[in-house]
């Protein structure tokens, strides 16, 4: 039997203080999207199962192996979304987007589900950030998508996360390149897990991007794309590097860049960390031309990328990068008596209605008690309230750190005598 108070295999509670990190991370991701132009789309968690199998494709390591799919009970095959890009797509066709002028820029925050095996950096249930562009063919489009991924590394502070591009080609240019790598691994079949055996029939690329060691190291000595574009996407693969070079963002060309998904085209693109072991890719992304008909839609080209938001954390962590603090308790009222607690619980209103972060005693406690409470929770200032203060109208609001004493007035707004108080002490600790 599960054990009811452990999470699910694979997934994470997120508690406070961290969570207010990851608040912290996705201000900035959405403040540079917007930035960049795109607006925020938000699509359900599960979609029709079909809508993955299409998309994603049929050969791929999620759609094979990693899908949360089950009938529901209207006899309905469902899965929960292992990526973001064919709900987006899926969306922006159903409500024919389109018509309200291209490109259309796109930015999600979304969970993931893949039935993976759990390790540092890979998860059963993760999260992303994802971008999608329609309706613009250009290169300058996969360099303004690759330009905002890293304007929020660089934003973060991030460090030696290296840019990889590449190029997989169209439909023609790739036909080649299959029946090229099919010859090469047929002549190393006897060492292909059964997956690739599988995929060597049906899509041989597939095979590059295998996690299975023996796979992995055949795939090493396989013919490399680049040597199989054709002209168009020649030009399309050295216009992207072109706006790279001119918007100074450095990067380095690796062939044996397929990515995990199907849809694919042209360019692909990753992110890579050295920090992070075989989970190294934060950020992976690219061109899939031929996925808007392939859903249903007129031919459209689109691009976009998915930010795993747990690997970026690790990243961030790893390299010792400070996030602000979260805020905690400025100033903690404490009382003795059901009038002074009346008149603390006033008082924390007015101040949190001024946005001070302000707290009473809520669990009945001893002065002692709340005092310890206050300790604990590091407030940065107290405030004591019993009989005598509310007779003369008078209390004494005490600087934690300093230990210093003010008199403050219980006739006058609390929150103008703490905002003086404050500031004051903070222009002092400069
Ligand atoms: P990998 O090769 O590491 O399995 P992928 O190619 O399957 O990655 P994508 O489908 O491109 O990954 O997803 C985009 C990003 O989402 C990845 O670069 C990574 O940061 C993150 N990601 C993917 N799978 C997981 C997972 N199981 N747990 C945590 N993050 C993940
Ligand atoms: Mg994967």
């Amino acid at each position: 039997m599960a054990l009811l108070t452990k999470a699910p295999k694979g997934t994470q509670d997120f508690l406070p203080p961290e969570t207010f990190d990851w608040q912290v991370i996705e201000n900035v991701l959405r403040d540079e999207a917007v930035i960049h132009g795109f607006g925020e789309i938000r699509t359900p968690v599960f979609e029709h199962t079909e809508l993955f199998q299409r998309s994603v494709g049929e050969t791929t390591d999620v759609v094979q192996k990693e899908m949360y799919t089950f009938t529901d009970k209207g006899g309905r095959s469902v899965t929960l979304r292992p990526e973001g890009t064919a709900g987006a797509v899926r969306a922006m066709l159903e409500h024919a987007m389109y018509n309200d002028g291209l490109p259309i820029r796109l930015f999600y925050f979304t969970s993931c589900y893949r039935y993976e095996k759990p390790q540092a950096g890979r998860y059963r249930e993760f999260h992303q950030f994802g971008v999608e562009m329609f309706g613009a063919a250009d290169p300058i489009a996969d360099a303004q998508v690759i330009c905002l991924a890293k304007s929020i590394f660089d934003r973060l502070g991030v460090k030696n996360l290296a840019l990889q591009i590449n190029s997989i080609g169209c439909p023609e240019c790739r036909a080649k390149f299959q029946d090229a790598l099919r010859a090469y691994f047929e002549s190393h079949r006897a060492d292909l897990c059964d997956t690739c055996l599988d995929r060597l029939e049906r899509n041989p690329m597939r095979i590059l991007d295998c996690k299975n060691p023996s796979c992995a190291e055949i795939a090493k000595g396989a013919p490399h794309i680049l040597d199989y574009l054709c002209d168009s996407c020649r030009d399309h693969f050295d216009g992207l590097k072109k706006y790279l070079t001119a918007a100074g963002v450095e990067y380095t060309v690796n062939p044996t860049i397929v990515r995990g998904l199907d849809y694919y085209t042209n360019t692909v693109f990753e992110f890579v960390s050295t920090d992070l072991g075989s989970q190294g890719t934060v950020c992976g992304g690219g061109r899939y031309n031929g996925l808007v008909e392939e859903l249903g839609g007129k031919p459209m080209p689109g691009l976009g990328f998915g930010l795993g938001l747990e690997r970026l954390m690790l990243v961030l962590k790893a390299q010792g990068i400070e996030l602000p603090a979260h805020p905690h308790c400025e100033v903690f009222v404490a009382s003795m008596g059901d009038a002074a607690l009346l008149k603390a619980f006033q008082m924390v209103r007015e101040l949190q209605k001024c946005s001070v972060l302000a707290e009473c005693d809520t669990c009945g406690r001893s002065l002692k008690a709340q005092m310890k409470y206050a300790d604990k929770i590091g407030a940065d200032f107290t405030i004591v309230l019993g009989d005598d203060e509310l007779a003369s109208g008078k209390a004494v609001i005490k600087n934690m750190k300093t230990k210093e004493q003010r008199k403050i007035d219980l006739s006058e707004s609390i929150a103008d005598q703490f905002v003086a108080i404050s500031t004051e002490a903070e222009d002092l600790a400069f």
